[in-house]
């Protein structure tokens, strides 16, 4: 009998500290099952992935008990952070594997990058507006990931001096693919994008380069906040 109540006190001790490090485990769990694996994801790496990543810690306090439902959320400076149904389907389309190195354009809060960070050995994200790039580079790196690289700049141009790719993901609605991403994404790779001209809505559109072809394909409606800086010049 004491026997059993010890062990039913360490029990309870155990989910007691679960909970207390993770108060939102239960409703991050609800989430991927039922927004993610419940609308058609379905590689494992990446749900689980999406079960880890504490996507509360990627937005506003005031926003934490909303972190987890189905829509996008506000990250300041006019930005969001995208569905999370969106964040898996784009990186499952990704179809990554460990050893690859991505480049993000659009950090926003970092959680696409981290999400990537989890599922691959090096990421780079690229961020236009200063005090996103600086909040979430101390965001990724309070939450430890390491192998996260934030640059603020217009991520049109790419990251030259880390390039090619093996993917290429932008989070931000553009009208054409900026032609120096496609010559930074490695033969045989895949760039995912929100295509399209206009500001409501786009088609997420997964690209894969093949010597000097490109193979396109569309998968859904989305809509996305737009590309700025050079992106929207002369087009
Ligand atoms: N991936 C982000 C959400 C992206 S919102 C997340 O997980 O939170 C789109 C982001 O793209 C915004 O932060 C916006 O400032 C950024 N952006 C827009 N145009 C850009 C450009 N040319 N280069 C880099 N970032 C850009």
């Amino acid at each position: 009998m004491k026997k059993t109540m010890v062990l039913l006190c360490t029990l309870l001790g155990m989910a007691f500290t679960v909970l207390a490090a993770d108060p939102y485990l239960d409703k991050r769990q609800a989430m991927v099952e039922h927004d993610i694996k419940g609308r058609g994801v379905s590689d494992q790496r990446v749900l689980v992935t999406m079960g880890r990543v504490p996507r509360h810690l990627f937005v506003d306090e005031r926003q934490r008990g909303r972190a987890y439902a189905d829509h996008p959320l506000p990250i300041g400076e006019g930005q969001t952070i995208s569905q999370p149904y969106v964040v898996a389907l784009m990186t499952e389309a990704l179809n990554l594997k460990p050893s690859e190195r991505v480049l993000e354009i659009g950090t926003g809060s970092g959680y696409q990058a981290a999400v990537l960070a989890e599922l691959v050995k090096e990421v780079y994200t690229i961020e236009i507006r200063k005090p996103l790039a600086d909040m979430a580079e101390k965001r990724l790196h309070e939450l430890g990931y390491r192998n996260v690289r934030v640059r603020y700049a217009d991520g049109y141009f790419g990251w030259e001096e880390r390039a090619p790719f093996d993917a290429i993901i932008i989070t931000a609605a553009a009208n054409h693919i900026p032609p120096p991403l496609i010559r930074q994404l490695k033969d045989g790779g895949r760039l995912i994008l929100p295509l399209g001209s206009t500001v409501y809505s786009q088609t997420l559109t997964l690209v894969k380069k093949r010597g000097e072809r490109l193979n396109v394909e569309q998968i859904i409606p989305v809509a996305f906040v737009p590309m700025t800086g050079e992106v929207q010049k002369g087009k």
